[in-house]
């Protein structure tokens, strides 16, 4: 996930949140001071952030998904679903890797491709996290999923803070949402497969998470406020899921024409036809509803 776009305006912090209604587009924005004094905070990650995240999105109903519907058949985006019992594990090739590792960009079909599940605790999986983490800080990331590398396996690095030796690093192996909170938030949100591109995308203010770590340990936390966002931006990466999948068809209309321009990059550079096409793309609107 790229960090959100520094917000010029100085925010006066006393009660501009509850305030009458703004308008959705802006309320991402009001949380950016905040959530950056967070990020910049030297705050363990796993600790429980007590700083309240106000401007609860009203949720459409009550079927309503943890989130929208991913294409390409993929289902529940929850991840809650256990693995199947034939499910196989990364492969040594699988897990290969070859520094220095670059960012894949939209619509590069590794993005939809299925990330296996991790099942070798190795030197190999410690040099694959520690070359993400180099290429998230050098471009300026706070999160980044495997296959945002090109490595298809259920891996996620984040730091919140953004800065090498500052905050916490996480490494997340085969993560699972088991409980995701009621209240859901907008924030802008950008990602490293996306330069340039920033909206707003409604998700929980917290989720309840299983993993493993680097070295295979299982890990059980609650995450809110950045961490959960960053946790679930990188996380949906790990099911194929965009962020642009998640964004209202308003918010996308906003990004559009730089999808497309994305599509044409690709197709200038691969000399393939775009895998995916955004002026197809009917999107999942109806999911959430900005109307008050
Ligand atoms: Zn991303």
């Amino acid at each position: 996930m790229a960090p959100m776009k520094k917000n010029p305006k100085k925010k006066n912090r006393s009660g501009s949140a509850r305030k009458a209604p703004v308008a959705p587009m802006a309320a991402g924005l009001r949380l950016l001071p905040r959530l950056l004094a967070f990020s910049a905070s030297s705050r363990p990650l796993f600790a429980a952030h007590s700083g309240a995240l106000p401007l609860p999105v009203r949720r459409a109903g009550p079927s309503m998904p943890l989130a929208a519907r991913a294409r390409r058949g993929i289902g529940s985006s929850t991840g809650a679903a256990p693995p199947a019992e034939d499910e196989d594990f990364a492969t040594a090739a699988d897990l290969r890797f070859e520094p220095p590792l670059e960012v894949v960009k939209y619509p590069d079909p590794i993005l939809r491709a299925r990330n296996k599940r991790i099942n070798t605790f190795d030197a190999n999986l410690r040099a694959l996290a520690d070359e993400m983490f180099d290429v998230m800080y050098k471009t300026d990331g706070i999160g980044l999923s495997a296959p945002q590398v090109g490595v298809n396996v259920q891996l996620m690095v984040f730091n919140p803070a953004g800065v090498k030796g500052e905050g916490e690093e996480i490494v997340l192996v085969n993560p699972v949402v088991y409980k995701s909170g009621k209240r859901l938030l907008v924030f802008e949100e950008g990602c490293l497969s996306f330069p340039g591109i920033y909206a707003n995308v409604v998700r929980p203010e917290s989720v309840k998470i299983e993993a493993q770590d680097v070295t295979g340990a299982k890990i059980k936390v609650k995450l809110s406020g950045l961490p959960a966002r960053v946790f679930q931006h990188e996380f949906d990466h790990l099911l194929g899921i965009l962020f642009f999948d998640r964004m209202t068809m308003d918010v996308l209309e906003t990004v559009r024409e730089e999808l497309k321009n994305l599509e044409k990059k690709y197709e200038e550079r691969t000399g393939l036809t775009s895998p995916e096409t955004v002026e197809s793309y009917k999107g999942t609107k109806d999911v959430f509803s900005f109307s008050r």
